[in-house]
């Protein structure tokens, strides 16, 4: 059985956490689509409350703008005192680090697989069999650092034949599960552009998904099927960040389409072409006109967040 393909991780952990949702051992569609049921409800009826916010997924189909709003959201949460922990897992989009002001990467993550395929672990990696890992624990070489803002990237592919994004995905849902996080702590986490990491499980410990949506069709639906997901996973707190939005008339129409689609917005990144121009230039993103409005959405959020714990 591939450790990827177990839901609760219990390849991964050696049994422990089965469920005996039969997801591993299906061989034909139906057997797969009650196996997948049973993982649902296991997952809803094990669903945290919407509570604190710690660990955020930040998701949205290809090219909406995930890495810039993770870069002002991170920036604001900074202005606001928390320590910020920035995960990068997207194993295709390069450049996060440079959008924070870094001038190198830190040093993947993935390398402490000792073979890709196997799951097999070399020696310095120690601290990730560990039942909880605090944020010190991670060696130096791995975590960029500067004002509050912690950086760490779990890997890219490279070249031609390295093989699938597997075990970066189960690094990511591995650190989920066991980081731990502080009262002042907030970790963001760069998803994969699409809903395949959903399909892996990778968000099940996080207790917040944002969603960042732009003025197309094709990112309403993801939404949709994001928001599904999600709530799959036992994950209740589901927001929408409308980005690219170029007039009050769209950003209605948007949130009517995500109304329509059950899944609520946290506010309106207004169209601003200093994003555009950090983006092109891979330079860093300092404070600009939709910095505000990330204020404006981080304030409602963590003021949701306050009267919910
Ligand atoms: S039965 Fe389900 S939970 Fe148990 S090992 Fe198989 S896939 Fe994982």
């Amino acid at each position: 059985m591939g450790i990827f393909h177990c839901p609760m991780g219990a390849a991964f952990y050696d049994d422990e956490g089965c469920i005996d949702c039969g997801m591993c051992s299906a061989v034909t569609e139906q057997e797969m689509v009650e196996a997948s049921k049973k993982i649902r409800a296991y997952l809803r009826s094990h669903a945290r409350s919407e509570g604190s916010i710690k660990k955020v997924a930040v998701c949205g189909k290809g090219g909406v703008g995930k890495s810039t709003i993770i870069v002002l959201i991170a920036n604001v949460l900074r202005g606001k005192g928390y320590g910020v922990l920035v995960l990068d897992t997207d194993e295709s989009n390069p450049g996060l680090s440079r959008l924070f002001g870094f001038d190198k990467e830190p040093k993947p993550l993935i390398t402490l697989l000792s073979r890709f395929s196997s799951g097999e672990h070399n020696a310095d990696s120690e601290w990730l069999q560990r039942e909880k890992i605090a944020i010190p624990d991670i060696p130096a070489e791995y975590i960029l650092n500067r004002d509050g803002l912690k950086f760490l990237m779990v890997g890219k592919i490279q070249d031609p034949f390295q093989g699938c994004a597997c075990s970066m995905a189960d690094m990511t849902r591995v650190l989920m599960e066991k980081l731990l996080v502080s009262d002042k702590e907030i970790v963001l986490v760069d998803m994969e552009a699409g809903i395949e990491s959903f399909g892996r499980g990778v968000e099940r410990d996080v207790d917040t998904v944002l969603v960042i949506v732009e003025p197309s069709f094709e990112s309403m639906v993801l939404a949709e099927k994001i928001g599904y997901m999600a709530d799959g996973m036992g994950i209740v707190r589901v927001k929408a960040i409308l980005n690219k939005v170029p007039s009050e008339k769209v950003k209605q129409r948007m949130t009517e389409e995500l109304n329509k689609r059950n899944i609520k917005s946290v506010g309106t990144v207004y169209f601003d072409p200093q994003l555009n121009e950090a983006g092109f230039e891979g330079t860093a993103l300092g404070d600009c006109r939709a910095t505000g409005d990330i204020q404006t959405i981080i304030t409602l959020l963590l003021g949701e967040a306050k009267q919910l714990s």
